[in-house]
């Protein structure tokens, strides 16, 4: 008799869940993944869909806070602490700014270096499962400057990119325009990084990605898991007040995954850094890359949906309403940046809450007490970059796969759960 294949339950169909729910059935588990919500809907839903595997700099830089305190009070500030969230935010500020230290910058650094450089591959080996390849799209991305005196700190950025394996190409004047013709006179140049890849919107891919999960017999449940309780042999969920029992669990529950975790006797100081978008359905001239704004903080990319503005990293309480000031904001940048634009028309505005680690690394490791419970969580600002390869490791991960034995497997230990100790 041939045994049945062992049950998985997954807690969160964002991005990274239903990357991870995919990645487990194509294992061979049976998979039934979670949520409180339809898939996709909180931070999933309205990012900027672009997989930035170029940015492998942690947040906590010197360079970085030295900036947020000089802008702590400026509308071009893209760091921001709602009043209500001081008291709470300083451990957490304490953790970022022992982040910035050289080396755990460092430390911080080379793990971003490794796994952003198999986010691409990734991405196109999930999307083939899917049948959905045309969702990636090298795009280019466009890094901008309004200024012509930033453009010593530039070439230094150019440098510090090629030193980490992104080249680029310096642009000024009309170059700028005609590599971007949508871009405001008032730019002054800008870096051309031809390797930049983006998904048509990452909704429409989850979708698509949640459609052959379920195409190939993976199960969806709409429900709140409440607790999750280690048991000898597996893992017992309450969902909807019932108990659920599976021969094994991972969390991908984003910013809500603090919580569960505090139930399993695990510390992760997870901040949720909330971030805003407008996004135009109607406008038709588009930029053809993806482009960031040096100045303003600010990515703009366009969608199947329509053209996108997104950006702020705003620290506060997990259940606190949007300020809506932000959307103003953004509307102004939007007006600086991309010629002929009338910002009042037709829009759609959204918050949404990364999971945010100080150093800028995400979780993707096992219980250290119950190897059959598995995390994937905590990708902050690059979500949708990691999704496909953090499904890929925690699924190696929960297979027991070991990376000292098999040294062509990624080590994961700058993923660790427990790095950040009680
Ligand atoms: C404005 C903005 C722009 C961004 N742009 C980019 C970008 O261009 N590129 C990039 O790489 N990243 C980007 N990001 C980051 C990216 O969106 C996030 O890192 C990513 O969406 C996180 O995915 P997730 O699956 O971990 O979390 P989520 O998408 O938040 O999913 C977690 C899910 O878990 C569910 N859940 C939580 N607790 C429970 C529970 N107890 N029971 C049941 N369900 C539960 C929630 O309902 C939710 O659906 C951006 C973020 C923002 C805010």
């Amino acid at each position: 008799m041939t045994q049945a294949a062992p049950t998985v339950a997954v807690v969160g169909a964002g991005v990274v869940g239903i990357c991870t729910a995919l990645e487990l059935l194509q294992a061979g588990y049976r998979v039934t993944l979670y949520d409180r919500d339809e898939p996709a809907k909180q931070t999933s839903f309205g990012n900027l869909a672009y997989i930035a595997a170029e940015y492998s700099t942690p947040l906590a830089t010197p360079e970085n806070i030295l900036s947020a305190l000089k802008l702590t009070f400026s509308d071009k500030a893209a760091f921001k602490v709602t009043p209500d969230h001081w008291i709470r935010f300083i451990p957490w500020a304490m953790r970022f700014l022992n982040a910035a230290r050289a080396p755990r910058m460092a430390h911080s650094q080379s793990g971003l270096l490794k796994i952003n450089a198999h986010a691409v591959a990734a991405w196109k080996d999930l999307l083939k499962v899917a049948n959905a390849s045309d969702q990636l799209v090298q795009s280019g991305f466009l890094k901008f400057w309004e200024q012509a005196t930033d453009l010593p700190a530039t070439h230094r950025f150019k440098v510090m990119m090629a030193e980490l394996g992104q080249p680029s190409e310096l642009v000024r004047n009309e170059a700028v325009f005609e590599l971007e013709p949508t871009l405001s006179p008032q730019i002054s140049h800008g870096l051309y990084f031809p390797s930049g890849y983006q998904l048509r919107n990452t909704f429409t891919t989850c979708q698509k990605l949640f459609a052959c999960f379920l195409a190939q017999g993976g199960q969806f449940q709409q429900q709140d898991v409440t607790t999750i309780q280690p048991e000898e042999q597996g893992v017992m969920i309450q969902v909807g007040g019932s108990p659920a029992r599976f021969d094994k669990l991972v969390v991908c529950a984003g910013a809500w995954s603090k919580v569960l975790l505090k139930e399993l006797g695990l510390f992760v100081p997870l901040a949720a850094e909330r971030g805003y978008h407008l996004t135009f359905p109607t406008i038709t001239d588009r930029p053809r890359h993806i482009l960031e704004s040096a100045d303003r903080h600010v990515v703009l990319t366009s969608l199947d949906c329509g053209l996108r503005i997104g950006g702020f990293g705003e620290y506060a309480n997990l259940n606190s309403a949007p300020v809506t000031r932000r959307y103003t904001q953004l509307s102004q940048h939007l007006t600086a940046i991309l010629r002929d634009i009338n910002p009042t028309q037709k829009h759609e505005t959204w918050m949404g809450i990364r999971p945010t680690l100080p150093d800028s690394l995400p979780v993707i490791d096992l219980h250290p007490q119950h190897p059959q419970i598995g995390f994937a969580f905590g990708h902050h600002h690059l979500g949708v970059t990691q999704a496909a390869i953090s499904a890929k490791w925690i699924v190696e991960r929960l297979q027991g796969v070991n990376s000292a034995l098999k040294p062509d497997l990624p080590d994961t230990t700058p993923y660790s759960v427990t790095r950040f100790g009680s």
